[in-house]
């Protein structure tokens, strides 16, 4: 069956690898594909993902646990085959106050209290609560481009056009919207926002980054902040505005004590409580590290995951859980059009982990 699938994001080039898999016919429409023109690019979120598989800010009928399961078992396949670049690691998630939330069910939970090892903390502090388990992590730069090649290599086309809502009827085949915050003009979405994220970078040409990485929540905030070691970078972010975007101008919330760098303004929390914890394991200060910032498409009408009247199957509104919850998201908006279950992305992610194999043997023979 012919399919267009709008956007060039995670949700889109994930989608299009499942139906180019199962023997559709499809091409990707989008003015901007995520990292394959500049990862610089702030109508795509996917350029900003750190990405760590576990979903934050979002709406959803379904409930903390049920979206964390979801995300982690269809990330499993990928994880556990060569080539694709999805890491398992070690995350703290740390409080310098005691608090009484219920430990989420995530991969080999436990309380800080049965840890007697190393703990990411300020100096002079120390952690009170808390746990540690472990996530899978995706290397965006590497995972991006990546699933690009592999959608081109099963057949799939690119097509680098903007489209116009009164163009949507007359698009090839079944339409699937994997457009994002673009969704708010392309189908009149008005609960469409862009929660505003900043991103500190180190940049880090260390091939084992940290084993670990952290959430932590200081006595002095009321929101945590995180750390990410990524090949490329060090991250350090957790900035959560609220806004939204019109005419490409983005309004909403302003930090309460505001930092500068790189003509970028973000809680100061996100610099301060990170440069003192990680300082003891690499050089920080505001000279070495590079500011910016893109904006998680959450829909305050909860993610939609549905075919509409006009037959448009919409696959958007992931806010900060798009990459997590990408593969599971695939698989229910494939699911309109065919018989398919989580079984089927063992065999993606061989697919993805060939054209990684295939990448590599042409370098060496360079
Ligand atoms: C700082 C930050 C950190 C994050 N960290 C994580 C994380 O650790 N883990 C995680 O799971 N998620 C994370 N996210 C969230 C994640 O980035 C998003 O949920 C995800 O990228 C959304 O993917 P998408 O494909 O729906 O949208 P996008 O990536 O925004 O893609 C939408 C695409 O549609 C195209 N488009 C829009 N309108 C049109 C149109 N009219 N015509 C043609 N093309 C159009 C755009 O050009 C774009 O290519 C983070 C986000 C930010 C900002």
């Amino acid at each position: 069956m012919k399919c267009t699938i709008i956007g060039g994001g995670i949700q889109a080039v994930s989608t299009g690898i499942l139906l180019e898999y199962v023997g559709h016919d499809t091409t990707l429409l989008s003015d901007v594909f995520a990292y394959l023109d500049g990862a610089n690019m702030r109508s795509v979120a996917s350029n900003y993902a750190a990405a760590s598989v576990y979903p934050v800010d979002i709406e959803s009928e379904y409930s903390d646990d049920e979206l964390i399961h979801y995300a982690e078992s269809t990330f499993e396949p990928f994880y556990k085959t060569a080539g694709v670049p999805v890491r398992k690691q070690t995350r703290f998630h740390l409080s310098e106050e005691a608090y009484d939330d219920v430990i989420p069910t995530r991969m080999a939970a436990h309380d800080i209290s049965r840890y007697n090892h190393y703990l990411p903390s300020r100096g002079g502090e120390s952690v009170r609560d808390g746990y540690i388990c472990k996530e899978y992590f995706v290397e965006m730069p590497e995972y991006m481009p990546l699933l690009f090649q592999t959608y081109t290599r099963l057949g799939g086309t690119l097509k680098r056009r903007r489209v116009a809502s009164d163009e949507i009827s007359a698009l090839a085949g079944t339409v699937f919207n994997c457009s994002g915050y673009g969704s708010r003009t392309l189908f009149e979405d008005d609960s469409m926002r862009a929660i505003k994220g900043h991103l500190l970078m180190i940049p880090s040409d260390d091939v084992s980054p940290f084993p670990f990485s952290y959430n932590y929540t200081s006595a002095d905030h009321d929101s945590s902040v995180y750390m990410y070691s990524r090949r490329d970078a060090v991250l350090f972010g957790g900035s959560h505005l609220m806004g939204a975007i019109t005419d490409g101008e983005w309004t909403g919330d302003s930090p309460i004590s505001p930092m500068c760098i790189d003509d970028e303004t973000f809680p100061a929390r996100v610099y301060n409580v990170n440069a003192d914890i990680m300082s003891s394991h690499i050089t920080v200060n505001k000279k070495s590290l590079t500011a910016t910032h893109g904006y998680r498409p959450y829909r305050e009408a909860g993610l939609r995951l549905q075919m509409d009247t006009n037959g448009v199957i919409h696959n958007y509104g992931h806010g900060g859980a798009g990459v997590s919850l990408s593969w599971w998201s695939a698989l229910q908006a494939v699911g309109h059009i065919d018989t398919i279950n989580t079984s089927v992305l063992s065999s993606v992610a061989t697919a993805i982990g060939k054209t990684a194999q295939h990448q590599q043997t042409s370098i060496n023979q360079l």
